[in-house]
């Protein structure tokens, strides 16, 4: 009897140590992903299956403006297991006939970023001062609230365009950024000139060097937040989670590039987009930007860490483009701890679809094991 008891107890511990192997992720991970709006179901189902089964918690899916894409997609990822979120730019709308291209924002030379976009053709930002942007935001986004199979809208390009860019892609666009230069620094329309000078007296369209003016800064920052926060709350009564991809930070960088001042928007999840060759910084950097973030969010929120992973590594060394970099099999594990142990409550990688198999070989384990998160928040 007892040889038996030994031997059930022998073959309890193997079964319990190979249900560790497949046991359930440490880490939450969402992912990014788009690009599956003309996939049949079948072959949907087949990838967000993997996703689960490797440790991916829930998806951040860009399928544009008609809610009919996340019905079906919401649909099948909740039967997955996944949590399902809409990821739809914010002030960065193409033409339609819906927007009159007075309301896109006007940078320091008076140009429109309609006629005249910054840096690439897509940079098309709305002016957040408008009532008119407000409105029709609020209408998007009502409309893919109102999908049944959605667990939340994730807001995106919810900023100005990059003032400064990130300094790993300054060689890309053949520029040196040492200071705001007034074709990239917005929005200099009518409405934000006056409503300025109202508010603080300024004339800000008089002044040599707009980037020393305080208020200016202050009165940009405020534009973004209280947009968020219209739009949050409206979200909101249709009990969705709110959440957003902002920029590192939000003082270290966010703030400083593109004047997202948010640790002050009234949201339920935050994605830094952590992306460290953007910034020529490594994995320990990760660390300290989920350090900062949580720490100015009074750990009231939760923080996702972006990774940016690089869909080719055996090219990275060669490849010029900083939109193919990121991060390589073997930094994936240094990243997830470094953001994990400095408060984040998880990740979310950008893209599944560039990871490698040598990437989930890492992520499996790496969201599996266990860390040292004194700091971390929970989601509620
Ligand atoms: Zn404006």
């Amino acid at each position: 009897m007892k040889k038996n008891s030994i031997y059930f107890l022998f073959i309890f511990f193997v079964f319990m140590q190979s249900c560790n192997f497949e046991s359930e992720p440490t880490v939450k991970c969402y992912a990014w992903l788009s690009d599956l709006n003309e996939a049949d179901d079948a072959t949907v189902e087949k990838k967000f299956e993997k996703y689960k089964s490797e440790g991916v918690c829930g998806l951040m899916y860009s399928g544009g403006q008609n809610p009919k894409v996340y019905e079906r997609l919401g649909r099948i990822a909740q039967n997955s297991g996944l949590e399902f979120h809409a990821w739809i730019p914010t002030m960065v709308q193409s033409d339609t006939s819906k927007i009159d291209t007075t309301w896109y924002a006007v940078n320091g030379r008076g140009q429109s970023a309609w006629s005249n976009p910054a840096y690439v053709d897509y940079y098309k930002f709305l002016c957040p001062n408008r009532e008119e942007v407000y409105n029709f935001l609020k209408n998007i986004y009502l409309q893919i609230a109102d999908v049944q199979h959605l667990d939340g809208i994730h807001l995106d390009y919810i900023r100005f365009p990059d003032v400064i860019l990130a300094k790993g892609l300054w060689k890309k666009y053949n520029l040196v950024m040492d200071k705001e230069y007034p074709q990239f620094d917005y929005c200099y329309c009518d409405k934000c000139v006056g409503d300025f000078k109202a508010k603080t007296g300024i004339d800000i369209k008089a002044v040599e060097e707009p980037s020393e003016v305080e208020e200016w800064k202050q009165f940009r920052y405020d534009l973004i937040t209280n947009l968020v926060n219209r739009l949050a709350a409206d979200i909101k009564k249709r009990n969705k989670i709110v959440s957003a991809a902002v920029f590192p930070g939000p003082n270290s960088v966010a703030k400083r590039i593109v004047r997202q001042e948010w640790n002050k928007w009234n949201i339920d999840m935050f994605f830094p987009m952590n992306y460290n060759d953007f910034y020529l910084e490594d994995t320990k950097w990760i660390g300290e930007m989920c350090k900062e973030g949580v720490e100015v969010l009074n750990s009231s929120k939760p923080v996702y860490s972006g990774l940016f992973i690089c869909p080719a590594p055996s090219q990275k060394a060669k490849e010029k483009d900083p939109e193919n970099h990121g991060l390589l099999p073997n930094q994936l594990d240094d990243a997830i701890r470094n953001s994990v142990e400095n408060g984040a409550a998880g990740i979310c990688i950008f893209t599944p679809e560039r990871m490698t198999d040598e990437h989930w070989a890492v992520f499996r384990k790496a969201v599996r094991k266990k860390y040292n998160r004194n700091n971390s928040v929970e989601p509620k």
